[in-house]
């Protein structure tokens, strides 16, 4: 298929150019906000056809990129991320289908790849040379890598609050660093006064068209990748007089945490255009999360208005997301979230924010329960999903996709706290590592081994599983094991946790109530009738509503009550840790 033109449609007075990476500002009324448009009506029809035979990276989407020729010499397989499907964290909220985008996994580790990929493309076809950009990190290492590979040479303005790990990691890739001790929205000023002086190309984030459309590929991918991993939608209502089937799976939910917007802003486009071309039924509500530190859309949100008042002066560690004026941006996605109920979806869409101290507790909860390790940037949006699913806003049914941002960065103290690690101390033959073990004096080698013996208490207490479910059971094991050391039983019925609990009595039992043949009130009450079980604690875990009469059959027999979805993994943890040491 030949591309045909694509056009750079003007926000302000709907004025259509033939669109070039030069193209600054509308020929007609100078405004600054252009969009990319694309032969919907043909390219829609052909596409799913089309990336068949492609590699599973962002290029697949290229007839909707403003790249004229597809340039392979600069591409590191951008894109084409894993869809994660998260079922510990998912059973933790009560939710059935909750799924991570994993943009950790792209060339420099952050979703920043998606626009820089695109970005450069563009600009090196366009024969641009010198690039300025304004970064409160990812965007930086992101352009820095593509532009190595382009012959860019790269100008990045940075905030000094950016970690100096980020830093170097910029220069290493030959771009010039110029550190600003100021906020960041003082040092994109900055950027553009030097820009317009030497006559560079200034990166624009929202305003810059190839930025938007590189984040809307996000988009293109949950739809492809989720017609995988959810069973088929049935067909929607017939509608006029030739309905097409809707072929990729829109989630109801896409959560990311925000700085500037621009990603939201292009994955909302992303969802827009497929359903414009009919790929999908109906357009997801977009959640945007903020650090509490600075959260100028949560607040605009909140009031109902359209114009988000800028935060002076961030109040937050995550030096990633202190974007205090994110301007016109904030604006176009609320009129757009608001325009959305129109176009199928239930709800358009949120902004929330959550505090540093909540995003920190998060990243330890999703590198414990799910393995997946992120920077604190990135842990906000799951932090945010916390929030919002105990607040009420999501079904339990209903399709989440959290985008991951971007990588561990080298873990700060003051996200991982005292205690983490114990010491060992070696008595002196047994610490000198060219003897073998058995050449060290027996004397000695008790003091290995009590040197060892000390890592850990000497006796682990006991506590017994009783869950019908095996990821359920996973949840909890997985709970206690990452933050003490216990000896975990589980029983997957009724019957077997009372032979369990009977050969040897645990120091703590974990209750489930919904067990087919034997129930958990029935398992209770087995266990309060023998003496050798009737005084082991016992914590209910359940995902059923009780009725008042059950919870009559409960009162003064159980320990707690904790409804899944509704605790948090600390939550059990400190139940546990009152109970058992
Ligand atoms: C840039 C960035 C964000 C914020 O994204 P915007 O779309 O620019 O608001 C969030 N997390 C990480 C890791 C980022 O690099
Ligand atoms: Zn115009």
């Amino acid at each position: 298929m030949t591309q045909s033109a694509i056009v750079a449609e003007c926000l302000d007075c709907g004025h259509r150019a033939e669109y070039s990476p030069t193209l600054a500002s509308c020929p007609q009324c100078a405004g600054q906000w252009l969009e990319a448009r694309y032969n919907y009506e043909q390219i829609g029809a052909a596409l799913p056809q089309l990336v068949q035979n492609r590699p599973f990276n962002l290029w697949r989407y290229r007839e909707l990129l403003p790249v004229g020729v597809f340039n392979p010499g600069l591409s590191m397989g951008e894109g084409g991320t894993p869809l994660i499907r998260a079922s510990s964290l998912g059973m933790m909220l009560g939710c059935r289908n909750l799924f991570i985008k994993d943009e950790r996994q792209g060339p420099t580790n952050s979703f920043k790849d998606r626009q820089a990929a695109v970005s450069v493309a563009a600009l090196k076809e366009a024969g641009i040379n010198e690039v300025v950009l304004s970064s409160t990190g990812n965007v930086a290492i992101a352009y820095s890598a593509y532009a190595a590979r382009a012959g860019i040479k790269l100008w990045a303005f940075l905030t000094s609050l950016v970690p100096a790990e980020k830093m170097r990691e910029v220069a290493i890739y030959g771009t010039q660093v110029v550190k600003v001790t100021s906020t960041y929205d003082q040092v994109k000023k900055v950027a553009a006064e030097f820009a317009s002086q030497r006559g560079y190309y200034l990166e624009r984030g929202a305003r810059s068209i190839p930025s938007v459309e590189g984040m809307k590929t996000i988009a293109f991918e949950i739809c492809e990748q989720l017609n995988g991993l959810l069973p088929p939608q049935p067909p929607a209502p017939a509608e006029g007089s030739a309905p097409a089937p809707a072929t990729w799976i829109a989630p109801d939910w896409y959560f990311q945490s925000v700085s500037g917007g621009l990603g939201p802003l292009g994955v909302q486009k992303g969802f827009a255009e497929l359903h414009q071309m009919r790929l999908i039924d109906r357009i997801p509500g977009i959640v945007s999360i903020q650090a509490e530190g600075c959260s100028p859309m949560v607040k605009a949100w909140k009031l109902d208005r359209d114009q988000a008042e800028p935060v002076v002066s961030p109040r937050t560690l995550i030096a990633t997301l202190a974007t205090g004026d994110p301007g016109r941006t904030y604006t176009l996605l609320y009129q757009r979230m608001k325009a959305n109920p129109r176009t199928g979806a239930l709800h358009g869409g949120a902004f929330e924010s959550v505090t540093d101290e909540e995003t920190f507790r998060t990243m330890h909860i999703l590198a414990k329960l799910e393995g997946i390790s992120v920077e604190p940037a990135a842990a906000v949006a799951f932090a945010g999903l916390i929030k919002l699913v105990r607040a009420g806003m999501i079904a339990p049914d209903d399709v989440i996709v959290v985008n991951c941002t971007g990588h561990t960065m080298p873990i700060e103290l003051t996200v991982l706290g005292e205690g983490w690690k114990r010491d060992v101390e070696l008595p002196a033959a047994a610490a000198n590592l060219d003897l073998p073990l058995e050449a060290v004096p027996e004397s000695e080698q008790e003091g290995l081994l009590a040197a060892l013996s000390r890592v850990t208490d000497d006796r682990f207490s006991r506590v017994l599983i009783v869950d019908d479910t095996e990821e359920a059971r996973r949840l909890i094991r997985r709970i206690l094991q990452s933050q003490g050391n216990y000896i975990i039983q589980e029983a997957h019925n009724g019957q077997s946790a009372l032979a369990l609990a009977r050969q040897e009595p645990p120091d703590l039992i974990l209750l489930d109530l919904m067990m087919p043949e034997m129930d958990g009130f029935s398992v209770l009450d087995a266990l309060k009738d023998d003496p050798t079980t009737a005084t082991v604690p016992v914590i209910v875990v359940t995902a059923k509503e009780l009725t008042v009469d059950e919870k009559q059959r409960l009162s003064g027999r159980i320990h707690t009550l904790m409804q899944k979805g509704e605790f948090l993994s600390g939550d059990l943890l400190e139940e546990v840790q009152s109970l058992v040491r």
